[in-house]
């Protein structure tokens, strides 16, 4: 047996190579491998004879192959394998597009085990790109083809086989230990840990895969409780720097901004700023829907921690993000107090009532660590540990969930060191995770919570359509229009570039199409994630300076993106967004208060029939937007935190309600009984997410 503490490579069969890939996914150790969940499974539990097969018939079935060849497609030029194979009863064609290799590795003759979708073209029914796998001997079991089959992310240079394998590997190799009390697990009728974890990679039914994640999730929601109450514990007992309210400052800075705080903005801000008036250190989290002004609550509060004589750090969870809040501190609140940018590819810096100036890296870290920089925003360059800052009094972290609590807990390591009393900074968090608040409030129970739930005064709702192939003409006219006013232009595409297996549009193609055909003669740019982090800062500035008319981007844009100048919003294969997702670009348009527009484009045949992205277009709300993209889940397909919104959560959501509330009572239960919380706290599962979490 190995110990799930082992490196991945300690299993046969994974050399450096691989280990390195692995890697990438995160997958380290052992028992991360363990805990790399699938997303969803394909159901070849149907297993059928040939004979019978129908179109559309999704199976799995048993042959030999009696013929299999590679042509090269001239025209479209690609390699065309095809096979054809029978068992018996029949013979079926497949069909695979470029993987000339296949044709060496299968042969006529080969026992294969075969799994996909039926389809039909103008020679009869066929598969194409099937699952298959080899069958050696008539007892060996398909890993592959049938059944639930998990299907997992992955990354290039490793198959999702493979991956299977790995996994398949480490859970025979490793004895999965419960880490929580069995009077719990029995009390609270919970699968057993072990159970629930390979259950979750090899389920029989999806019924076994609702109890496996139902086990899962409420391990994941109940380190979280628990970590919250062992923080709000440990941050009782701390101190922090008083932070005195300058009400005639403050005044003043709002009464220059060119707009007036909402209610909602205010009583955040007055709240932030009565926590920092205590000697002990604020927790609070600010939630807000996209665009409703939670930077001004980040900037009021960083000038009175400046006026303080103390520092602000604020972590922006990408570069284009953190450069952004840098240049609305800059305008709002650069006259009074010193500004620096540090991301890995730039460092800015703003003198009181200065200009911004380039900076060198090691320039800036020396006016961080003096003290002389009194606001510091970056990403996760500013982790550091070249960065130690003087008197560091409050740490703001944006859209938090991007952001491991690993990463959190640094920042707030950085204690001010100048007194000899060691003091805590303050710690205000913000997102836009549409999180209902009783449960937030259940959820993380160690925060305070403000919310803006009003948006600035004027913002119309943004009209959204769905609009069809053959309305394209149309909708580039307007959009030339459009521009011709003066107004900005978004143009999304899920990828970089095209792949062959998926038709969604690519930023990059679409980009040259369209510089070619309906929007020659504007200015067009490009912007994706595979670019530097200066080439999107000069794409980003230009755009906000008015020099483009256009964006087309990839998803780099998602979140807190802020160009007061655009109005349209296109987005290209928009199903295969998720309704978070779209919400979120949809929050980019119109926030100057003009009249915006989002167009939703599909590469499906009849767009309006998803519903999706008509719920896009019936409702406004992020909230209910969320809570239906979790609610039309297909079956077999697991949460993931893509669409949750919270990074520490693998497979429980923010809507399950019932886990949550469950979570929070076996916290309080573990906390109330002294031998449950030590047999607990020394558990590797426990060892292993609390590991500097937190406050010593
Ligand atoms: P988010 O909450 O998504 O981070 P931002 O702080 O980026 O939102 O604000 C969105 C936009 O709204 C910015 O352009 C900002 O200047 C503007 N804004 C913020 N507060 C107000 C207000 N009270 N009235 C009008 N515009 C505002
Ligand atoms: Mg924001």
């Amino acid at each position: 047996m190995l110990s799930g503490e082992m490196k991945i490579s300690a299993l046969p069969g994974v050399g450096p190579t691989l280990a390195n890939k692995l890697a990438k996914l995160g997958i380290i150790k052992i028992n991360q491998a363990i805990n790399y969940y699938p997303f969803r499974y394909d159901d070849f539990s149907q297993q059928a004879k040939i004979e019978q097969l129908k179109l559309g018939d999704v199976v799995n079935f048993t042959g030999v192959v009696d013929i299999i060849d590679t042509k090269r497609s001239p025209r479209k030029r690609m390699y065309l394998t095809e096979a054809i194979i029978n068992d018996g009863t029949g013979q079926l064609r497949l069909v695979w597009f470029n993987q000339p290799f296949l044709a060496k590795t299968i042969r006529a003759g080969d026992q294969l085990s075969v799994a996909g979708r039926v389809s039909q073209d103008a020679l009869g029914l066929v598969i194409t790109s099937p699952q298959y796998e080899k069958i050696y001997s008539d007892s060996a079991k398909t890993q592959h083809t049938s059944g639930l089959v998990p299907i997992y992310r992955t990354t290039s240079g490793i198959t999702i086989k493979q991956l299977r394998a790995i996994i398949d590997q480490s859970l025979k190799s490793s004895v999965i230990k419960d880490w929580l009390p069995s009077e719990i697990i029995e009390a609270k009728k919970l699968w057993p840990l072990s159970l629930a974890i390979k259950t979750i990679h090899r389920p029989e039914s999806l019924t076994d895969v609702s109890r496996a994640r139902q086990r899962l999730a409420f391990d994941e929601l109940l380190l979280l409780q628990l970590r919250g109450k062992l923080t709000r514990q440990a941050w009782a007992k701390e101190k922090a720097v008083k932070i005195d309210f300058k009400e005639d400052l403050t005044k003043q800075i709002l009464a220059e901004l060119p707009f007036k705080l909402t209610n909602d903005q205010k009583r955040a801000a007055w709240q932030v700023l009565q926590d920092m008036q205590k000697d002990y250190p604020m927790l609070r989290l600010l939630q807000g829907d996209v665009g409703s002004g939670k930077t001004a609550v980040a900037f009021i509060a960083a000038i009175n921690v400046a006026a303080a004589g103390s520092q602000t750090a604020m972590l922006a969870p990408s570069e284009v993000l953190a450069s952004q809040h840098f240049n609305s501190f800059f305008k709002a609140v650069g006259k009074y107090c010193t500004i620096g940018l540090l991301t890995r590819t730039q460092q800015y810096y703003s003198e009181k009532s200065g200009e911004i100036t380039k900076i060198s890296k090691a320039k800036l870290i020396a006016k961080i660590n003096s003290g002389e920089c009194q606001v510091v925003i970056g990403t996760q360059a500013l982790l550091q540990d070249s960065i130690s800052f003087n008197k560091l009094g409050l740490v703001i972290v944006d859209e938090q969930h991007r952001f491991g609590v690993e990463q959190r807990q640094l920042l707030l390591d950085k204690k001010e060191l100048s007194t000899s009393q060691r003091l805590v900074p303050h710690f205000l968090s913000m997102t836009a995770t549409p999180i209902p608040r009783s449960l937030a409030l259940t959820l993380y129970g160690e925060l305070n919570l403000s919310l803006i739930k009003e948006m600035p005064e004027g913002r119309l709702p943004v009209i959204t359509k769905v609009v069809a192939d053959e309305q394209r003409p149309a909708m580039y006219e307007f959009a030339r229009q459009k521009i011709k006013q003066g107004e900005q232009v978004f143009i999304v595409c899920p990828l970089v570039e095209e792949s062959e297996k998926l038709v969604a549009k690519s930023a990059k193609k679409e980009y040259e199409r369209i510089i070619d055909q309906e929007l020659s003669g504007y200015r067009v740019g490009l912007l994706h994630g595979k670019m530097s982090g200066a080439d999107k800062q000069k794409i980003m500035d230009q755009f906000s300076q008015g020099k483009l008319d256009v964006l087309v981007a990839t998803a780099v844009i998602e979140l807190g993106v802020d160009i007061p100048g655009a109005s349209i919003m296109i987005i290209e294969s928009a199903e295969r967004f998720g309704l978070a997702q779209l919400h979120q670009y949809r929050g980019r348009v119109g926030r100057r208060g003009q009249q915006a527009y989002c167009f939703l484009l599909s590469s499906q045949d009849n767009p309006s029939d998803n519903r999706r992205l008509t719920a896009m277009v019936k409702t406004y709300s992020g909230q209910e937007l969320a809570q239906l993209d979790l609610a039309w889940r297909g079956p077999g397909e697991l949460a993931g935190y893509e669409q949750s919104g919270f990074g520490e959560l693998k497979l429980a959501t923010i809507f399950d309600q019932e886990l949550i509330i469950l979570a929070k009572e076996v916290a309080e239960e573990i906390m109330n009984k002294d031998k449950w919380q030590t047999e607990v706290f020394a558990s590797q599962i426990w060892q292993e997410v609390s590991n500097g979490l937190l406050p010593q």
